[in-house]
């Protein structure tokens, strides 16, 4: 039976609940992995909870699927991961001591229920997850990272710095994606960022990041970044996009959020005509509103966007005189003051919109319901993964 045995699959996918028991499993699992080939540790960060819990929650959903008998997503995912694992030099002997390290871990913490129908299935479906991470890696041949050289490091605000590098060789992305990217003063601790304009052949990239309060690597990246500093980018992923003939469109940007929404509205700059873009860039202060420059240069030569700064302070911080004046000449809306998600919700749901929001993950979820209470369909809402 096999992949069939649904009954099987499922004391798998339970093996993986959320639950003390399945930290217990995942735990052994990299301890076991490890043991077995110990050039895998050099692979991951020194702290692996993050690491266990994505593994965790990714295996329980594609034993999830497997259960329900659907093969098109996990096979689409699985791919995906291996093509992306290629960046942390993952090869075809680490695969084949993983599917080991996984068959005798979940055996041994399922001893009393492993039958030989649980054997089969566990069997085949481990064979084909580290068959297919495999596969797509070894016939991926594109590069497995792209290598960049710093070129500027601007302190826009005490929290936000732009950064712009140049590619060894040009990536190609859809304006919209993110990569993961690696820095020298945090090896092997990955992070997510998100371009601030489209692709460039000549291989220029920007992304603008904000500090995180107790984050590791975004304090690195805004504080301790100097030109000559060589970064590490992985494979792009996410599907934000802008269909132009798919009606008019709502963006919310809540601070460097801003930076994939950039990357589209520039990209539709190339066209002469396009729907309307009505765009609100949020920040707690109104000098933390980074770009409005950039933003009120884009809408003076394009009709069709329009923006509205909001800050959830009237006014700015005694730190603000240490950093560029951030106010354009008037022309774009004038400022709110107010939350994103109520000061968006406030003109009703949207609900004719493509709707992008970008952001933190509680401004995101908080203007998601926002407008979702107001009337938008959740489905017209596009959002990258929620992280964090
Ligand atoms: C798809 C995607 C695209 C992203 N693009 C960008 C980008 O273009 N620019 C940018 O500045 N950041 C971006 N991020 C966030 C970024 O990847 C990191 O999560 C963030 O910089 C924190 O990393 P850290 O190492 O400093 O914090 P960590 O040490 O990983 O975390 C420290 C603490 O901060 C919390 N935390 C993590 N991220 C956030 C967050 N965004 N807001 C509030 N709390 C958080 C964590 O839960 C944890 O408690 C993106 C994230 C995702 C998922």
């Amino acid at each position: 039976m096999g992949l069939e045995d649904r009954d099987a699959l499922q004391i798998l996918q339970a093996a993986l609940d959320p639950g003390p028991g399945s930290d217990d499993l995942i735990r052994r699992f990299y301890t076991h992995w490890f043991a077995l080939d110990t050039h895998v540790r050099d692979l991951f960060p020194p702290e692996l909870a993050h690491q266990r819990e994505t593994f965790r929650q990714a295996m329980h959903w594609v034993f999830g699927e497997f259960v329900a008998q659907r093969a098109q997503a996990p096979v689409a995912f699985l791919a995906q991961l291996g093509r992306d694992h290629r960046k942390y030099g993952v090869t075809q002997q680490n695969y084949d001591t993983m599917r080991r390290a996984w068959y005798t871990t979940m055996r041994t913490h399922l001893i009393d229920d492993w039958t030989a129908a649980v054997d089969d299935a566990a069997v085949q479906a481990i064979n084909l997850i580290s068959g297919i991470m495999a596969g797509a890696a070894d016939a991926e041949d594109g590069p497995p990272w792209w290598d960049g050289t710093v070129l500027e490091h601007h302190r826009v605000s005490r929290d936000v710095a732009v950064i712009r590098l140049h590619l060894d060789r040009p990536m190609p992305y859809h304006p919209g994606q993110y990569v993961n990217v690696q820095i020298p003063q945090w090896p092997r601790r990955w992070r997510y960022l998100s371009p601030a304009m489209p692709a460039d052949p000549d291989g220029f990239i920007e992304f603008h990041v904000r500090s995180v309060l107790g984050g590791m690597v975004s304090n690195s990246m805004v504080g301790e970044t100097r030109p000559g500093d060589r970064w590490r980018l992985s494979s792009p992923h996410g599907a934000l996009h802008v269909d132009r003939d798919g009606g008019d469109v709502l963006m919310v940007a809540g601070s460097t959020g801003l930076a994939p929404l950039r990357a589209i509205i520039m990209d539709l700059c190339r066209f002469g005509e396009n729907p309307r873009v009505h765009l609100f860039f949020g920040a707690r202060y109104p000098c933390e509103l980074y770009d409005l420059r950039t933003l009120w240069e884009i809408a003076g030569s394009n009709p069709w966007l329009s923006v509205s700064p909001v800050s959830d302070y009237p006014g700015d911080p005694p730190w603000a005189a240490d950093y560029p004046d951030v106010q354009p000449p008037r022309g774009l809306h004038v400022r709110q003051t107010g939350q994103l998600p109520a000061v968006v919700s406030r003109y009703g749901g949207w609900g004719d919109r493509q709707i992008l929001v970008c952001g933190g993950p509680a401004m995101v979820r908080a203007t998601r319901d926002a407008l979702v209470a107001k009337g938008a369909p959740a489905d017209r809402i596009q959002h990258d993964p929620l992280v964090g």
